[in-house]
């Protein structure tokens, strides 16, 4: 009988057998293609708690599976195995091991929030996403992904000046996870601007990456929010039951 959802089946699970007889009969080849049986024993009963605990993941027991986020995702559309209904069904089952094999392309999500308009149970998938890939580092799965890197570097600039300056962003950025900054699309990008921005503004573009100026009266603001930011942290690493999670 042929596999009709073969791209469901993990390529190490399908057997075929070179030389084959049964009773007399030929079935070497394709037509020997076994589906080895799956055991699960290890079912992780907090998981969609603790997804459910981290921003973006409050609402992923309203799942029912329909599939419309997949249908609508950006990344799915250039590869088909980033899909965040699948992986929501993994959560809710507490099939870590299954989750764990998507671990590396799960942080891809890019955030266009398609998937959070096209949910008619208000799931917020792009959330979901966010929470499990931050469940994932946070359970020491994956190392800190790009994304999460860029979004401390913003972070970390709004708590200093209240400002965002893009230059010094790319900059941090690249230096932090170790690209160069040379980058072919930033080279056109710069040389776009340098050839239609007012030569008044880019001088002033230019001595905000170098200067980072600040906010006026941006220090406490900035202290409030850093403090508000470390208490998160702390409230998600004692939902997950880790060390730096002490009531504050
Ligand atoms: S927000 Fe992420 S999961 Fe949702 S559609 Fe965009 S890329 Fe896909
Ligand atoms: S669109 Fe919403 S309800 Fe449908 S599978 Fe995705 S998250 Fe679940």
């Amino acid at each position: 009988m042929p596999i009709h959802e073969k791209s469901l089946i993990r390529p190490e699970n399908l057997v075929t057998h070179e030389r084959l007889k049964l009773d007399g009969v030929d079935v070497s080849g394709h037509w020997s293609t076994f589906i080895l049986p799956r055991v699960i024993t290890d079912y992780n009963e907090q998981m969609q708690e603790e997804i459910a605990a981290l921003p973006g993941g409050e609402f992923i027991h309203r799942c029912w599976q329909c599939g419309s986020c997949t249908n609508a995702c950006t990344v799915n559309a250039i590869n088909p195995d980033f899909n965040p209904r699948y992986w929501i069904y993994l959560i809710r089952m507490g099939l870590e091991d299954e989750l764990l094999r998507d671990k590396d392309i799960i942080w891809q999500c890019v955030s266009c929030n398609k998937c959070t308009y096209a949910c008619p149970r208000d799931v917020n998938p792009e959330g979901v996403m966010k929470a499990t890939a931050h469940w994932l580092e946070l359970k020491g799965h994956t190392e800190k992904k790009p994304s999460m890197i860029f979004d401390e570097v913003f972070a970390e600039q709004v708590f200093a000046t209240g400002k965002i300056e893009d230059g010094r962003v790319l900059r941090q950025f690249f230096a932090r996870t170790g690209q160069s900054l040379l980058q072919d699309w930033l080279v056109a990008l710069i040389r776009g601007l340098l050839s239609r921005l007012p030569a008044g503004l880019m001088m002033k573009l230019s001595l905000a990456t170098l200067f980072a100026p600040r906010t006026r009266g941006w220090h406490r603001a900035g202290n409030a929010i850093a403090e508000y930011v470390a208490e998160r942290h702390a409230a998600d690493r004692r939902a997950l039951g880790l060390k730096g999670g002490a009531e504050q």
